[in-house]
C-alpha cells in the first residue's frame, strides 16, 4: 500500500500540469466538450476501458483487477462556473466569464492520477474500480442522476468521493457519518386576485394582503410543524406586486427556498406549504399557481464506509488532522449515488493561509494549494484499496 500511495507523490508534477490545463480551459455545466475528451484520451492512453457520452457528457473508466473481488466506484466532477477569473496567475482561465472556482479541476486531476496508479498495479488488484467522471454538478438537476440512469453504478458495491475545501488547511480531512450536506428546493407562488381602486378594497381581491398572510404562515411551518431536532430553513426571498399608490394589483409573485437534511422533512414542508396556500387563497376567493422544484437530496454518508475512510486517512494525515465536521448547508449531487450504494463523501482541505489561499469557493479569486491534490488522492485511493482488500 505504501509503495502504491508513494506513486501519487511522484505524479505530483504531472498532476499540477493537468490541473492547470483544466483550470485554463473551464467549461460550463452541460456544455462540456473539451474536458471529457481530454479525460477519455488520458484514460485510453493508459489502456483503460472507457465509455464516453455517458448519460450526457460523462466519462466512465473501468479498471478490472487481476483477482476477483468487489467493485468500488470513485467519482470526480468536472464542470466550471459562470465567473470571471480575477486571479493574477499564469494558469488563470483563458475563457472569459468561465472559471473553475469550485476545485472540480482538482477533483478530475485526482481521479486521473489514481487511474494511472491503478492501471500500473491492476494485475495485483483484488476486484474492480469504476472511475466516474461526472459532468454538470453545479446546476440542478445535475449530471449524477442521468449517469446513474445510464448505468454507471451497475455492479458497484461502494462509492467514494471528495471535494476540495478551501476554508480549511491543506493537510486536513473533514468527514462525517450521516447527513453532511443539505438538500432542498426552490418555490414559485403566484397569487391571482382581482385589481381595483385603492379606495374601494371591498370590490377587489387584494393579492398583497393574501400574500403577506401566506408569508407569515409559512414561517410557522419550521417553528410549529417540524420537529425542533430536525434542521430546516424556509426563506421567502422575493415578493413582487403592484405599481401605483391607488391601484390594488391583480397579482403578486412570491418565491424562496427550502433547505433540509432529511427527505421526509422536505416532503412534510411541501405538504404544509400547499395546505396553507390553498386554504388562504380559497378563503379570500383568490386563485394561485404554486410550483415547488426539488433540488439535490440531502447528502447522507454511510457509517461503515465513513469509518473505513477515517481509518485510512489517519496514517496519511495524522489522527489530529482527521476532523469530524458539522454538516454544511451547501448541496452536492453526490447525494444521488449515496441513495443507490453505500459510500462516503469527504472534504479535502485545500486552503493555505501563508500563501493567501483562503478565498472561498465560487469567488473570482478562488484557488487551491495544489499539494492538497496528493493528499485527497492518497486518502481516496487508500480507502478504495482497503475496501477491496477487506471484502
Ligand atoms: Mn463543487
Amino acid at each position: 500500500m505504501k509503495k502504491i500511495l508513494y506513486r501519487l507523490e511522484e505524479l505530483y508534477p504531472e498532476m499540477v500540469e493537468l490541473r492547470r490545463h483544466f483550470h485554463q480551459h473551464p467549461e460550463l455545466s452541460f456544455q462540456e466538450v473539451h474536458t471529457p475528451q481530454k479525460i477519455s484520451d488520458y484514460l485510453n492512453n493508459l489502456g483503460i476501458e472507457v465509455k464516453t457520452n455517458f448519460g450526457g457528457n460523462g466519462v466512465v473508466g473501468y479498471i478490472r483487477g487481476g483477482k476477483p473481488g468487489k467493485t468500488v466506484a470513485l467519482r470526480a466532477d468536472f464542470d466550471a462556473l459562470p465567473i470571471q477569473d480575477e486571479k493574477g496567475v499564469p494558469y488563470k482561465s483563458t475563457v472569459p466569464g468561465v472559471m473553475h472556482a469550485c476545485g472540480h479541476d482538482a477533483h478530475t486531476t485526482i481521479l486521473l492520477a489514481i487511474a494511472k496508479v491503478l492501471s500500473e498495479v491492476k494485475h495485483e488488484l483484488k476486484g474492480n474500480v469504476v472511475l466516474i467522471h461526472q459532468f454538470g454538478e453545479e446546476v440542478s438537476p445535475g449530471g449524477a442522476k442521468p449517469m446513474i440512469e445510464a448505468g454507471c453504478l451497475d455492479g458497484v458495491d461502494a462509492i467514494f468521493g471528495t471535494h476540495m475545501w478551501s476554508g480549511v488547511s491543506t493537510g486536513e480531512i473533514y468527514c462525517r457519518s450521516g447527513a453532511m450536506m443539505a438538500g432542498g428546493g426552490v418555490f414559485d407562488l403566484e397569487i391571482i386576485g382581482s385589481g381595483g381602486h385603492g379606495s374601494n378594497p371591498h370590490e377587489t381581491i387584494d393579492p398583497i394582503t393574501i400574500g403577506t398572510s401566506i408569508v407569515g404562515q409559512l414561517q410557522q411551518i419550521v417553528s410549529r410543524r417540524i420537529d425542533p431536532l430536525q434542521p430546516a430553513v424556509l426563506s421567502v426571498t422575493t415578493f413582487h406586486a403592484g405599481q401605483g399608490y391607488d391601484v390594488i394589483p391583480h397579482s403578486a409573485s412570491i418565491s424562496g427556498s427550502v433547505r433540509v437534511y432529511d427527505n421526509a422533512v422536505l416532503d412534510s414542508i411541501i405538504t404544509h406549504m400547499e395546505k396553507i396556500i390553498a386554504a388562504t387563497c380559497e378563503g379570500a376567493n383568490a386563485a394561485y399557481k404554486f410550483q415547488f422544484k426539488k433540488g439535490y437530496p440531502p447528502l447522507i454518508n454511510h457509517d461503515t464506509e465513513t469509518k473505513l475512510l477515517i481509518e485510512n486517512a489517519i496514517p496519511i494525515v495524522g489522527k489530529e488532522n482527521v476532523k469530524l465536521m458539522q454538516p454544511v448547508m451547501a448541496g452536492e449531487d453526490f447525494a444521488y449515488y449515496l441513495q443507490e450504494v453505500p459510500g462516503t463523501f469527504f472534504f479535502t482541505g485545500s486552503g493555505n493561509e501563508e500563501h493567501g489561499l483562503i478565498v472561498p469557493s465560487h469567488h473570482p479569486k478562488f484557488d487551491i494549494d495544489e499539494r492538497s491534490m496528493v493528499i485527497g488522492a492518497k486518502v481516496l485511493l487508500a480507502t478504495a484499496l482497503t475496501y477491496l482488500n477487506n471484502h
